[in-house]
């Protein structure tokens, strides 16, 4: 296998049956690359050979010895075939037996010589070796791959054994062409790591468990590095780009917040200040509000939006959901309208079934959603609140005037790509940088048009021809029979230099090259996706072409994929403005609160100001573990206290009995847009989510269901009651219904998943009632609690729980004694691991630098080794290696 390097496809390599390759694909192993980046998930050290008289029961033990006989004979019991066959060395013999691997008799011949490495068992008569795994011993010294060593047990999947993959990985690495190593030597060196080739050797075949160890820390290293790499030069980035400076009305705001009808609290100030204090310079600011639920963010918000207005800069508010938009709506209105001024600002809310102005006069206006976006073009609006609809509802057309702030709250279930869609909203009428075309680059641009619309055509007509289903090989050699047949100049797999730099980093061989011009990859997976293009734009990005097609015969149809060689990668010239144009300063709000290696890394690119005290007033929740048999009496305090006037949240794990794990993570759209599930996503993952259970549990039946609550409670335990029910499934407008009802006190106990608005404020509301709470992480119980307890009642929190494990109460109990959100997101953290805060975002993380999220130290200085690299080299000019390898893990990260 000459010439293998990291990019090779799987499918390029001889001697691997389709039916392993499905099964590697499955895992989402296509190249070289993925395959030797999947890791080992722990050795069995058979690095002992011990003699065949030595063995007792019960041991995993490896033994050399010769095959003596072999033999195949049918079990009465079932429709089972066993091997046995008979193994000697110097000190005596053993059975080995294996079941139903009939195929084996023809490989395991009397007289060959054998590692067996396997687990001793027994039965009524002898001893014996139970399923060993074996590999033939050729030349003397040779070292083995399966047995006689410590050997990597990897994740399976149905059909692919550790066995199979074993085989696949040793020869490859072999056989792999040098890697240049792209973590620089210094790095390398300070830190005792060691290189890429050689981690990937002890990773997958280590001597000793410490170097597997060593290469594991290498990799976890590289990847949190690469992570801090990114997001420094996200926040270089954006620093290179202007905003609008936001000049404040002091006086004005100091007459405001005095007139409040309440004191702003020490920390809401604090931040208030850091925030202006940004919005003042002439480079975006990127921050982060972070504070419980209720203590007093939108208010804060409020006054930055005022601030905004006074310099004649509109802010933009988004909010999740239509309920918590008109929320912030009134919360606007109470926090601005309070005291006269010359002009009070004018402020508009637009969600899915909300277009609505109030110019000042506490008057409102609904408008159509057209008029709507007019006169916020115009300027005619200063502060717009809205849900998703703001980015999609209206067209494509700009509809702001002048943005200066944005303001996201609970920002991560806004994606990346919806923040630059709002940019995009604001300048797609401004810029010109695009629609300015020099004539020449026109006539250029239909040139590359002529061609690719002849490649096309010849594609289709392969298709056509051919059918799908066919190796990549038989496309190939019928599409260049093709060309040529439509008079297109081709060359076959010419050899390109791909320089960084002027640095020559390697040689690229496209299928082929159209015209001198164009690179055309063919593939025949079942589908591309981003990580093939991302291959191709690197290669494209290190040659002089500037288009590639990828061409893939898939499963259902043929798919033709652009990649374009700009000066930016694709990740980021997605419409990002340039930078002579203004963004607008950005206001994240949050109440979830995050790990601090999380803050490090992840959310590395954001400053943050932090709300560290609830308004005065607010009062301590009683918190209780309720178990089974207290339920009763439970509900008879509830009956009791909305006897009195109050009000109860009943939350469940799941929405109805039916709902399998997978419709319950699916249902996490319970907002008024699709969630995002983009990897870059991450912090969608920290919100609440309906169903929080990790399949360990899934096999528990009796989980709460909102369905069977809302039945039994209206029903059975409070006739005398209106129950209500909410969750995911229903629509907008019936979940704004309930919503409202609730709020006006018309029901009394609201029975729902764990997605009822974060944020919704209900002083009403006293008791907060958790079923199957040992199903929720920590930081969301005590967000769910942060929902009671507004008002001027004592409020309660009810834990139920079924579990009689100590452990799960241990973790509940820390509930009650945790200081704020923080210490019990660390504990979440540190209990349930950085996979179930990243949930499906995880896909695009891998696995080692998942665990170094739990690692505060590595964190730490992977940060401090990639800002001083940063601080040297702004723009990895002389990391040529690094720059290519951080590209490619951007894309990984943000699927584009
Ligand atoms: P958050 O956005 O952090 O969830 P809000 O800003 O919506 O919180 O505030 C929740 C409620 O508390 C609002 O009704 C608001 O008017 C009120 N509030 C905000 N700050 C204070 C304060 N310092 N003292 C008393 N009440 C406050
Ligand atoms: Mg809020």
């Amino acid at each position: 296998m000459p010439g293998i390097h990291l990019e090779t496809s799987l499918s390029d390599i001889s001697g691997i049956t389709t039916g392993f390759l499905k099964r590697l694909e499955r895992l989402g192993i296509r190249t070289i690359h993925d395959l030797l980046w999947h890791f080992p998930v722990r050795y069995e050290d058979f690095s002992e050979i011990s003699k065949i008289s030595d063995v007792i029961p019960g041991q995993l033990v490896t033994i050399r010895g010769t095959i003596e006989s072999a033999d195949i004979r049918q079990a009465w019991k079932r429709r089972m075939t066993i091997i046995e066959a008979v193994i000697k060395d110097d000190s005596g013999s053993i059975k080995a037996t294996w079941f139903n691997q009939p195929y084996l008799l023809q490989t395991l011949k009397p007289g060959r010589i054998a590692n067996f490495s396997g687990k001793v068992a027994v039965n009524s008569s002898e001893i014996y070796l139970r399923h060993p795994a074996h590999e033939f011993i050729g030349r003397a010294g040779k070292a083995t791959t399966h047995t006689g060593r410590l050997v990597p047990i990897y994740p399976e999947t149905r059909g692919l054994t550790s066995r199979g993959i074993r085989f696949l990985i040793h020869p490859i690495l072999t056989n792999l062409e040098e890697i240049e190593e792209w973590v620089p030597e210094e790095t390398l060196r300070v830190h005792s790591l060691p290189t890429v080739r050689a981690a990937l050797w002890s990773i997958h075949f280590p001597q000793e468990l410490s170097d597997a160890d060593d290469a594991r820390r290498r990799f976890t290293f590289e990847n949190l590095f690469l992570l801090q790499l990114v997001n420094i030069r996200r926040k270089q980035k954006l620093a290179e780009k202007n905003a609008s400076i936001i000049k404040l009305p002091i006086s004005e705001l100091r007459r405001m917040v005095d007139k409040l009808p309440f004191k702003l609290t020490f920390s809401q100030k604090r931040s208030l200040w850091e925030i202006l204090k940004d919005m003042e310079k002439s480079k975006p600011m990127n921050r982060l509000l972070q504070g419980d639920v209720g203590s007093g963010k939108t208010v804060v918000a409020a006054l930055a939006a005022f601030a905004a207005a006074g310099s004649g800069y509109q802010t933009a508010i988004m909010a999740p959901t239509e309920i918590l938009a008109s929320q912030h709506f009134a919360t606007l209105q109470k926090t601005l309208y309070h005291i006269e001024l010359v002009k009070k600002p004018t402020i508009g809310i637009l969600t899915g079934s909300i277009a609505r102005i109030v110019y000042g006069d506490d008057l409102a206006t609904d408008v159509s959603k057209k008029a709507f976006a007019e006169k916020s073009r115009d300027g005619a609006i200063d502060i717009i609140i809205g849900t998703h609809a703001l980015i999609s509802g209206t067209g494509k057309k700009k509809i702001f005037k002048k943005l200066g702030l944005v303001v996201i709250d609970e920002q991560h279930r806004f994606g990346v790509n919806q923040r630059k869609a709002l940019i995009t909203r604001t300048f797609t009428d401004s810029t010109q940088t695009d629609t300015e075309k020099s004539s020449s680059d026109t006539k250029e641009a239909l040139v590359y048009e002529e061609i690719t619309y002849k490649i096309r055509g010849a594609v289709f007509e392969v298709k056509k021809r051919l059918g799908l289903g066919h190796k990549e090989n038989i496309y190939q050699k019928a599409l260049e029979k093709e060309f040529k047949k439509v008079g297109l100049a081709i060359e076959k797999e010419k050899a390109m230099p791909i320089s960084y730099d002027n640095e020559k980093i390697g040689v690229y061989r496209p299928d082929f090259l159209i015209e001198h011009k164009i690179i055309l990859e063919i593939k025949a997976l079942p589908s591309v996706g981003k990580f093939e293009k991302a291959q191709i734009w690197h290669y494209l990005k290190g040659s002089s072409y500037r288009l590639a097609l990828l061409v893939n015969f898939g499963r259902n149809d043929v798919e033709i994929k652009r990649i374009i060689n700009g000066f930016q990668s694709p990740v980021e010239s997605v419409s990002s403005p340039s930078s002579s144009v203004y963004v607008p300063h950005f206001l994240s709000m949050s109440a979830t609160p995050i790990p601090r290696t999380f803050m490090l890394t992840i959310f590395g690119d954001l400053d943050v100001s932090l709300i560290t005290e609830l308004p005065v007033g607010r009062k301590r929740v009683e918190t209780r573990i309720v178990p089974p048999h207290e339920r009763d009496r439970a509900y008879e305090f509830i009956r009791v206290s909305v006897k009195t006037g109050r009000q109860v949240f009943v939350i469940c794990p799941r929405i109805d009995k039916t709902q399998t794990l997978t419709d319950a993570t699916r249902t996490n759209t319970d907002t008024a847009y699709p969630s995002d599930k983009r990897a870059g996503n991450f912090m969608e993952n920290l919100l609440p989510r309906e169903s929080v259970f990790s399949p360990r549990q899934s096999a528990a039946f009796d989980v709460k269901s909102v369905t069977e609550e809302y039945e039994k409670l209206s029903k059975h335990i409070f006739p005398e009651f209106k129950v209500a029910m909410l969750h995911g499934q229903l629509k907008a407008k019936e979940k704004q219904d309930i919503m409202e009802k609730f709020r006006l006190g018309n029901t009394q106990i609201l029975v729902s998943t764990s997605v009822i608005e974060v944020g919704v404020d209900v002083p009403n509301a006293t008791i907060m009632m958790i079923e199957g709470s040992e199903r929720f992480g920590l930081a969301q119980i005590y967000q769910f609690r942060g929902r009671v307890g507004r008002g001027e009642h004592q409020s309660y929190c009810f834990l139920f729980t079924d579990s009689e494990s100590a452990s799960t109460r241990a973790r509940l109990k820390a509930i009650l004694e945790a200081k704020n959100g923080f210490e019990l997101a660390e504990l979440d953290l540190k209990i349930r691991g950085p996979g179930e805060f990243l949930g499906e975002a995880q896909s695009g993380f891998p696995d080692s630098a998942m665990s170094g999220l739990q690692d505060l130290k590595l964190v730490v200085e992977t940060k401090r080794e990639a800002s001083a690299i940063l601080e040297v080299d702004p723009k990895l000019e002389d990391h040529p290696l690094l720059l290519a390898r951080l590209d490619m893990y951007r894309q990984n990260l943000h699927l584009e």
